[in-house]
């Protein structure tokens, strides 16, 4: 078994010393992915991409033909994201959004926004009505909840968003005030559509079956009290990768079969799901060069080019990035070649701190310095979370390739 496509080995090979480390996209790997992602979940469920995970252009252009629609989660993203996917419908979420980000985004026709606050709420409403006269249809409107799930004990995942005490989304205590709002005078200009909720990440198919089914009981339960319209629900992303065995991945055939029973269960409001992460991490690898190799008391160390401040998720996550090591013959320095004399070595980068660990216990028997190591999952929350600057090094080449 393989952590490389083809293409990613190939060229992993054919660069230079000094055109690495880089970024290597295979988006023919992505377009395939995405398809059959699309192919197992029911016809009427919708699939937004988080473009936070990954937004690079190419990538957001490819999965295009294969989503509905963007979530975006700042002005930032929604101008570059409208730019790159143009036709694509975007929902504006994340908190804290400022005055000036919500006027930019009425000013370019999102289509959705997910609100996280009834202050929220009263800004987009004297957003939107201060452009009353201005065509197009009315934006519309998801009430972000936290929903009191324990989604920990219901799913026993790494990350909560929410459940307990959270700074997303709002109590359900509100949510009857947010709908008086949204029914009355800001019904000229915003359009109640439904509710939001996104309560955890790295959650595997069953788990996110449980919370999907625990979410949908008390939003239609929560809707049926306040007698609010409930016209779409979101329930978020969060479906796992798990990096500790990169050759599995999320039952997304489970997944869509598990969803249409629940559409089944809760018939009327249009489905909508929004993962990030188990789209576009499989898509991507960060290719570098064994610089050097030392032993320290009885352990093995090899240092790459670049580090976590290209490829921070190891450290974020607590967990060795997989990786693969490609051998080169070619050894043009000063004999002797260094290399590591046990089966395991810990792969560290350049900065200088402790923590620029990639992987704390490769198998690499024999791994010299001019080897090349190959990291994977790295498409998703990687190059776009890390610290660039920190130390000055130079940034990474970035290759994206079709056939
Ligand atoms: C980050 C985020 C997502 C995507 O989460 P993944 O774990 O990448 O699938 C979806 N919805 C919201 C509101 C988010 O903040």
């Amino acid at each position: 078994m393989t952590l490389l496509t083809p293409a990613v080995r190939a060229q992993a090979r054919a660069l230079r010393d000094d055109e690495l480390p880089c970024y290597l996209y295979d988006l023919a790997a992505l377009r395939e992915h995405a398809s059959s992602v699309r192919a197992a979940l029911p016809g009427p469920v919708e699939l937004y991409y988080a473009a936070k995970a990954n937004a690079e252009p190419a990538i957001l252009r490819e999965l295009a033909p294969f989503t509905d629609g963007f979530e975006v989660s700042s002005g930032g993203e929604l101008a570059h994201v409208r730019r790159a996917v143009p036709r694509s419908p975007l929902a504006f979420g994340g908190p804290g959004k400022t005055p000036s980000e919500i006027a930019a985004a009425l000013r370019a026709g999102v289509e959705r926004f997910h609100v996280e606050s009834l202050h929220e709420l009263r800004l987009l409403t004297r957003a939107a009505a201060e452009r009353r006269g201005t065509r197009g249809p009315r934006p519309r409107v998801l009430l972000r909840l936290n929903l009191p799930v324990d989604a920990q004990a219901l799913t026993g995942s790494a990350l909560a968003m929410g459940g307990g005490a959270a700074p997303f989304g709002m109590d359900p205590s509100e949510a009857g005030d947010a709908w008086k709002l949204l029914s009355g005078d800001a019904a000229d200009h915003l359009e109640p559509a439904g509710l939001h909720v996104h309560l955890a990440s790295g959650l595997s198919a069953e788990a996110q079956l449980a919370l999907t089914e625990e979410i949908l009981g008390r939003v239609t339960a929560l809707a049926g009290r306040h007698g609010l319209p409930l016209r779409e629900v979101t329930v978020g992303g969060g479906m796992a990768v798990d990096y500790t065995r990169p050759f599995e991945r999320f039952d997304w055939t489970a997944f869509g079969a598990g969803l249409a029973r629940a559409a089944r269960r809760h018939p009327g409001p249009v489905l909508r799901i929004e993962p990030g992460r188990a789209l576009t991490a499989y898509c991507g690898w960060y290719a570098t060069e064994v610089l050097d190799v030392k032993r320290s008391r009885g352990e093995d160390f090899a240092i790459v080019r670049g580090g976590t401040h290209h490829l921070r998720t190891p450290v974020t996550k607590g967990h060795d990035q997989p990786a693969e090591v490609l051998p080169m013959d070619d050894w043009p320095h000063p004999p002797p070649r260094p290399a590591v004399r046990g089966d395991r070595v810990t792969v560290a980068g350049q900065l200088c701190t402790p923590k620029d660990v990639l992987s704390r216990g490769l198998v690499a028997p024999g791994l010299r310095a001019g080897d090349r190591v190959v990291f994977a999952l790295a498409g998703a929350y990687a190059w776009n979370i890390s610290h660039h600057d920190f130390l000055m090094h130079p940034r990474p080449g970035f290759r994206f390739l079709t056939p």
